[in-house]
């Protein structure tokens, strides 16, 4: 069954070797009862422990029925203690905070066997201890001989071959040993039974067989017996723990400890609530600057005006703000002003236009394409008939080029945009409410701006020859349904005799005409509440269509035409440089490009890619034939979103800090839990659990601590926005701030328990490379 052929095993403490095991030769039968004897440190507990495969031997030979184990490898080892071997220690090493019934499954539990047979089997081992009845209860509700039974119980419940007994009636009295032998007798009818006792009575009474033992060697055997040589095939069944074993084990463990398992949960969720409560934070108040980004977005368009400000030349030595040395030469430099540098002037042309046209349409609701073509309107004054503006600028100064150009450029603009297709929204729809009237119908349609109070620009009601007194209210049917005359440039300007063209001033005649296009105002608009700026500007307002039509009918007329081919004013021969010349002719319609461009993007992303699409236009081009745009809501809003994340990312830097030093704590806690269970380690070990199963135990426990600060920690992180929100709704009147994104909260309960897991790793690995026959020592 069992034979040892001269066995080896010495300790080395401190430079002195202690000779455990001074060669041992001694072989056993597969059924009998033997009883080692000898003083104390004489090497019995070594030889037991070799025998039983919890502790290496240093040379000589072991041969399992017919098998050397000088090749058996860890796994073999684990096997075989798992299998074949039954331990009862002195000190019953029973795991207190499992139950009886699960501390005698232990070893099962280990080996993978079914839930039902581990019952059936652990019920039937108590039920042979005489101990039926005691199964549903703890460890540290029974007597020490019945704790020593239970020890019997789980030593027997995977029916092993051999049953190994470490002076298992030391700790009892004379009665209970009485009845811990005669059950170990019982036993050793089917089993082969090592015993080790220093008490030679109750070896001679019970033993069949008594080896006396003396300084490691064998001095006297009563019953010797050498095994013969054969051949028997040795098989093992592999143990193995599964990680939910392990985790029920943990979970067993710190359900004991509950008071300090909280309160460890507790501080290392501290990171994780001071993250928690960032990301939270940051979260709202990102959240927070996209609402006010998007609202800010329907207000400032892209710009791309004829003169723009190039924002990438440094203003930052702009003349008379140096600081350096003075000079001391008697002369003066001249410099061109760093603002007059920046200015750019936009040549837009064809090319552009149709570069503009093919942006995505899904990325821009609208685009407003803004004209400096003057209006040649006459309208019905009390039965008189004069010319007219839409214009805000001082009555009798005349719709003059300037002021039709002023209006042109950027905010305060009086032309809006007229929708791309019939899925994106109108610009006036989303922007304004009817307060008479109805919306535009028509490019023929023109509306009438007014701000939250109804109030409008007096300017604009005078040019249109109303006698309005300030402040003097007005009825809205004084307005809605009005027409004007559109008047083409060949019926208002007629060409004399010098050559040159003079408006006509037979206006009745004119308004007469049955080519002119009649001019509606539809309504009376208001910007909506929501909407926080009034981009039109209070006044009349006409759509982009409406100046691309003049243009249309007027590109061809005869005084264009006479203009093209001057440089000199056809109306007064004054003589013009080239861009004046541009301008008289846009002034005239004869330019089909727009002056202005106007791109609103649906959203912030969207902005983004329309920016990357204009500035690949000017990719490779020389900076003369650049087009710079003008980004003002993005100018705004870069700086505080850049803020934001920085803030972000320093907060979240220190709540790192803490994060990590809750993990250095859980290394320390579950290395203190390693030190306070290793006499299970030592059990577990002897039950035939493998290193890796001992380091799933402790893995298990911290994946446990984990989930549990990490959940804690995002609790309270939850629940901390609560008073968070109110008192910052008290002092900013920004309705919750915080609010923790559910994504974060998943993340950080992974990032505890992985973090946790990894600072608990070591110790785990510390504890499944602990020498087993030392554990068991450890007392
Ligand atoms: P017994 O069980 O007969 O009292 P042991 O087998 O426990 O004796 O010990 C035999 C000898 O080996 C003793 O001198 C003891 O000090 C020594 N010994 C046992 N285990 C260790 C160990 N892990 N480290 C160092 N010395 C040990
Ligand atoms: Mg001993």
């Amino acid at each position: 069954m069992l034979a040892l052929r001269n066995i080896k095993k010495y300790y080395t403490v401190g430079g002195t070797t202690t000779k455990a095991l001074d060669g041992v030769s001694v072989s056993f039968r597969r059924q009998e009862f033997v009883a080692i004897l000898g003083a104390s440190g004489s090497g019995k507990t070594t030889l037991l422990n070799v025998i039983g495969g919890l502790d290496n031997y240093d040379s000589g030979d072991m041969i399992i029925d017919g098998k050397s184990t000088k090749d058996f490898k860890d796994g073999d080892w684990d096997a075989y203690r798992n299998n074949s071997i039954g331990f009862v220690f002195q000190s019953y090493n029973l795991i207190s905070h499992l139950g009886i019934i699960e501390n005698v499954e232990l070893g099962m539990t280990l080996s993978g066997v079914s839930k039902e047979k581990k019952r059936q089997h652990a019920t039937a081992a108590l039920e042979r201890v005489g101990l039926a009845e005691h199964m549903h209860k703890k460890p540290n509700q029974l007597s020490g001989g019945q704790m020593q039974r239970v020890a019997i119980a789980r030593a027997l419940a995977n029916d092993p071959d051999i049953l190994l007994c470490d002076e298992p009636t030391g700790a009892l009295d004379t009665e209970t040993s009485l009845q811990i032998m005669k059950l170990i007798k019982e036993l050793s009818k089917e089993k082969l039974v090592i015993m080790v006792t220093h008490n030679p009575e109750l070896a001679y009474d019970y033993a069949n067989r008594i080896i006396e033992f003396s300084d490691g060697k064998i001095t006297n055997d009563s019953n010797p017996y050498t095994e013969e040589i054969h051949d028997a095939k040795f098989k093992l069944k592999r143990t193995k723990m599964s990680f939910f074993t392990a985790l029920k084990l943990s979970f067993n463990n710190l359900r004991t400890k509950k008071g300090r398992t909280l309160l460890t949960a507790f501080a290392s969720s501290i990171g994780i609530i001071s993250i928690g409560i960032v990301l939270s934070l940051s979260n709202g108040f990102q959240k927070q600057i996209d609402k006010t980004q998007t609202e800010t977005l329907s207000k400032f368009p892209i710009t791309i005006s004829q003169i723009t400000t190039d924002q990438t030349i440094n203003q930052k030595n702009a003349l008379g703000s140096d600081k350096g040395s003075y000079s001391n030469k008697k002369e003066i430099t001249p410099k061109q002003s760093e603002q007059d540098k920046a200015q750019h002037v936009n040549h837009i042309n064809q090319e552009y236009i149709d570069y503009i046209k093919k942006i995505n349409p899904s990325l821009t609701n609208s685009i407003g394409y803004s004209r400096t073509v003057a209006m040649n309107i006459l309208g019905d004054v009390n039965g008189d008939i004069k010319p007219i503006s839409f214009s805000n600028a001082t009555p009798n100064s005349g719709g003059s080029m300037e002021s039709a150009m002023s209006s042109m450029t950027g905010i305060g603009i009086s032309s809006f945009p007229t929708k791309l297709n019939n899925d994106s929204k109108d610009f006036l729809k989303e922007n304004y409410n009817v307060i008479a009237g109805e919306y535009p119908t028509s490019a023929t349609d023109i509306v009438l701006i007014v701000d939250r109070q109804n109030a409008t620009n007096i300017n604009a009601l005078k040019n249109i020859g109303l006698n309005v007194k300030e402040n003097e209210p007005l009825p809205f049917d004084d307005i809605v349904g009005k027409e004007f005359k559109l008047i083409s440039n060949n019926t208002y300007y007629q060409k004399i005799p010098t050559g040159n063209f003079i408006p006509n001033t037979d206006y009745q005649k004119m308004y007469d005409n049955t080519g002119n296009t009649t001019i509606r105002v539809s309504g009376i608009l208001r910007v909506k509440s929501s909407s926080s700026m009034n981009l039109l500007s209070p006044g009349f307002a006409y759509s982009n269509e409406l100046t691309a039509k003049i243009v249309d009918e007027n590109e061809q007329s005869d005084i264009v035409k006479a203009q093209r081919d001057s440089n000199k004013n056809v109306m007064n021969n004054e003589s013009l440089d080239a861009q004046a010349k541009d301008n008289l002719l846009a002034y005239l319609g004869g330019t089909s490009i727009p002056s202005s461009i106007l791109i609103y993007p649906n959203n912030f992303s969207d902005k983004e890619q329309i920016l990357t699409y204009l500035d690949k236009y000017n990719k490779g081009k020389d900076k003369e034939d650049r087009i710079l745009y003008t980004d003002l809501a993005g100018t705004m809003t870069q700086l505080t979103g850049g803020l934001m994340d920085a803030i972000t990312y320093v907060l979240i830097a220190f709540a790192g800090i803490s994060l990590v030093t809750s993990m250095i704590m859980i290394g320390i806690i579950t290395y203190t839990s390693v030190l306070e269970r290793t006499k299970e380690i030592g059990v577990l070990k002897a039950l035939g659990a493998r290193k890796k199963d001992i380091t799933r135990v402790f893995d298990a426990e911290t994946c446990i601590l984990g989930i549990a600060s990490g959940s804690l920690g995002v609790f309270i992180a939850y629940a901390t926005t609560f008073p968070i929100n109110s008192l910052l709704y008290k002092l900013t009147d920004l309705k919750n701030v915080a609010q923790l994104n559910p994504k974060h909260a998943l993340i950080l309960v992974i990032i505890s328990t992985i973090l946790t897991m990894i600072g608990g790793h070591i110790p785990a690995r510390i504890a499944a490379k602990k020498d087993a026959a030392i554990a068991l020592r450890a007392e």
